[in-house]
């Protein structure tokens, strides 16, 4: 049975993850990247990213979460896998039995993590995630000593040492060279086997290839977006944005000079108008706060007027266009791209939170792959 007979759909270019990843893994010279596929590959859609981004030379994946790494697991991806936010000891067992890495951060936690592991027969894999500025989570640095003669008593495969930037994505911020200074002292003190050195995130991997050192964790720039307004004036290549928003418009009409429309009426035509209407609106992510966001008909940007409505919204049209016309909401018509940047402008936000907000009503296709 048919089950989406609405023309409102996201449409995900696996080549342009393709060529992201490519031109990435080209910056950072000989570095492994770990493709960050947290919050739905930043709701991309994780399988089908994580498939791509394994065949375009991704040596590792990186998630918030537990459930997310078992998400993984349970569909048959056996790539190296990195939780990087902070999991229950009691996950220890699932972690061991799924070969997941988990991310060591507090003395605490590590104390925990030992204890659960004499229940245990193997070891667990950790990376041991230090705090050099973020506050979020992490080891203190001047726990360093007891951290690294903690790890080497316990049975943990120590697998890697990262920290994570604040200010990678601006102008050079003292903050960002101070954790560069206190994380490669950190490093200097280990004295165990050979590990994972992951310091960068997007930002710093684009800005900073000097310091990719072992491998980069990037996410926001293999679907490309950039990640701030400060990167894209540095960028010394061009991303692909990978995602798509658009529709059809299933009804149009003039409406008089004077007249309103929408809830609240809002919007007053100053002459006779041919509005169109989208079937889309708040409740697939288009929030809102969009409202005079422009979208593309026929390649020519068309203003959304009048409140958006839960489901639906209107546009004003530069002329009569028919209904089926397609409409690109984000992404690419005859030239002219809306791009996610333009939409966390308009919002008074930022890239990364644009894909988080379309809702699963929208389905999402997948080209290129
Ligand atoms: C989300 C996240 C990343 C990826 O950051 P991008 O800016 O999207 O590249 C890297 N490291 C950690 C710890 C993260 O939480």
């Amino acid at each position: 049975m048919e089950t989406n007979y609405r023309p409102t759909k996201a449409i995900v270019d696996l080549s342009a993850i393709d060529h992201n990843i490519k031109l990435l893994k080209k910056r950072v010279e000989g570095a492994k990247l770990i493709a960050v596929v947290k919050a739905d590959a930043y709701g991309h859609g994780v399988l089908q990213i994580v498939r791509q981004a394994l065949r375009s030379g991704a040596s590792m994946l990186a998630v918030a979460t537990p459930d997310e790494a078992i998400h993984l697991r349970e569909n048959g991806v056996e790539a190296e896998l990195l939780v990087m936010g902070a999991s229950p000891v009691r996950f220890i067992e699932v972690a061991i039995k799924h070969n997941i890495n988990l991310t060591a951060y507090s003395m605490e936690w590590l104390e925990a993590a030992a204890e659960e592991l004499e229940r245990e027969v193997g070891s667990l894999k950790i990376h041991m995630k230090f705090d050099t500025g973020m506050r979020r989570i992490g080891f203190q640095p001047e726990e360093a000593e007891a951290v690294f003669g903690f790890v080497g008593q316990h049975p943990f495969s120590v697998e890697g040492l990262y920290t994570h930037f604040a200010t990678a994505d601006e102008a050079e911020n003292p903050l960002f060279l101070k954790q560069v200074k206190e994380i490669n002292t950190i490093r200097k003190k280990w004295r165990g086997k050979d590990l994972l050195f992951h310091v960068s995130n997007s930002a710093a991997a684009i800005l900073h290839p000097e310091l990719s050192f072992d491998a980069v964790r990037t996410g926001i720039s293999i679907y490309g977006i950039t990640p701030s307004a400060y990167v894209k004036k540095e960028m010394p290549f061009k991303l692909q944005q990978a995602m798509s928003l658009e529709t059809e418009i299933v009804h149009v009409k003039k409406v008089k000079k004077g007249e309103t429309l929408s809830y609240g009426a809002t919007y007053m035509c100053e002459k006779d108008e041919w509005i169109a209407t989208l079937p889309i609106g708040y409740a697939d992510g288009l929030i809102r706060g969009l409202q005079g966001q422009e979208v593309l008909v026929q390649g020519e940007r068309m203003p959304i007027v009048g409140r958006i409505c839960m489901d639906q919204c209107m546009i004003r049209l530069t002329e009569r266009f028919p209904v089926g016309e397609k409409v690109q909401l984000l992404g690419s018509q005859k030239g002219d791209t809306i791009l996610i940047e333009d939409w966390a402008e308009k919002l008074g936000t930022i890239p990364y939170e644009i894909p988080c907000i379309l809702t699963n009503r929208v389905p999402k296709e997948y080209t290129g792959g």
